[in-house]
């Protein structure tokens, strides 16, 4: 089998002036949308990150701010921060980038986000309201598997409302950020779910259970964790992972992801490549969950419809 190769940076580029006309409809209604990063420290991933969404920001008209402090920041100056993001009437999202320092509890920054600005939906509020099938925001990287699949689903012609009725889907990685979020995107899909973790791995299960997997998205961080006989025949396989390795042949650093995309392609009916897979989605999603959190925060405004594909 000769694997669909699933083009994110092209699928993201399409949206790019869908996101671009609804930034100009807020303006012309007396909004700029606006989204704020937080990076403590000097975290080389978050950094290229936050000039990736600079980028597109820019390019699509959204305001952006970067509040960027040291490692050895104290906790209450942190949350001093976001408080003053959260007062900020010019910043509509936020997001609070990790890796975060040891003495930065995740947890604690994400209690004191304005649950109107949390467009990651870390606030339990927004957590809450995903988990029970009601999102006020869809947070960004699971929002980019799921985009990607029902674009795929298109693709092959069938309707992304019925594709996942009954199908297995394998969830590997249950981080708060990714993992656990796509998990209740695939509940609310009416597919049958399976969460697997590092503790799966530990009890030599993984490959147990990612082979029963019709649709698999991996998010553990691992890289090549998933090799080709890890899948069955026609899987439908989503990379999350996003991991910088050395070249062994040219010694230069290369990105890769969790899955052996050579590999698995062999047996697979589609993969994403890393990079230009789930990434530039997840980009182009969070600065559009910036422009829907602006659009609801002004009552003069019609609420900026979810993309579809
Ligand atoms: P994380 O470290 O917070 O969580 C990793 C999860 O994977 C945990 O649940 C852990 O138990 C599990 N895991 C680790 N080793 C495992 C193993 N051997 N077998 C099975 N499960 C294992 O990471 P995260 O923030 O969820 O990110 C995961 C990966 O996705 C990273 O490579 C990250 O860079 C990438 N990422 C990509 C995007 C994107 O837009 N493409 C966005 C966010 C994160």
């Amino acid at each position: 089998m000769t694997a669909t190769v699933i083009d994110g940076r092209k699928v993201a580029d399409g949206l790019t002036s869908r996101i671009a006309s609804a930034v100009a409809d807020a303006r012309d209604a007396g909004t700029i949308p606006g989204l704020a990063t937080v990076l403590v420290g000097d975290d080389y991933a978050s950094s290229v990150y936050e000039r990736r969404l600079r980028k597109l920001a820019d390019a699509v008209g959204c305001r952006f701010v970067s509040e960027r402090a040291p490692a050895d920041i104290e906790l209450a100056d942190a949350l001093a921060t976001v408080g003053k993001l959260n007062a900020d009437p010019r910043i509509s999202g936020i997001l609070i980038m990790r890796p975060l320092p040891p003495h930065i509890p995740e947890v604690e920054l994400y209690r004191i986000l304005d649950p109107a600005k949390d467009i990651e939906a870390v606030h339990a509020v927004n957590a809450g309201l995903l988990a029970q099938g009601l999102p006020h925001f869809v947070p960004s990287t699971p929002a980019a598997c799921f985009y990607l699949l029902d674009w795929y689903c298109r693709h092959i012609d069938c309707d992304p409302a019925t594709f996942y009725d009954g199908k297995t889907v394998v969830i590997v990685g249950r981080s708060n950020n990714v993992g656990k979020l796509a998990l209740w995107l695939a509940l609310g899909r009416n597919a049958t779910v399976v969460s697997c973790d590092k503790h799966t791995s530990d009890a030599g299960m993984l490959a147990h259970f990612t082979r029963q997997a019709d649709i698999l998205i991996v998010a553990a961080g691992v890289p090549g964790l998933i090799t080709g006989d890890m899948v069955k025949d026609g899987v439908v396989a989503i990379d999350v992972g996003i991991n910088a390795v050395t070249n062994p042949t040219t010694g230069k650093t290369q990105l890769v992801g969790d899955i052996d995309t050579e590999a698995v392609a062999e047996r697979a009916e589609a993969v994403t490549p890393v990079p230009g897979g789930v990434g530039p989605l997840t980009d182009v999603w969070l600065v559009h969950n910036a422009v829907r959190a602006a659009t609801a925060l002004n009552p003069d405004l019609p609420h900026s419809p979810w993309l579809a594909p």
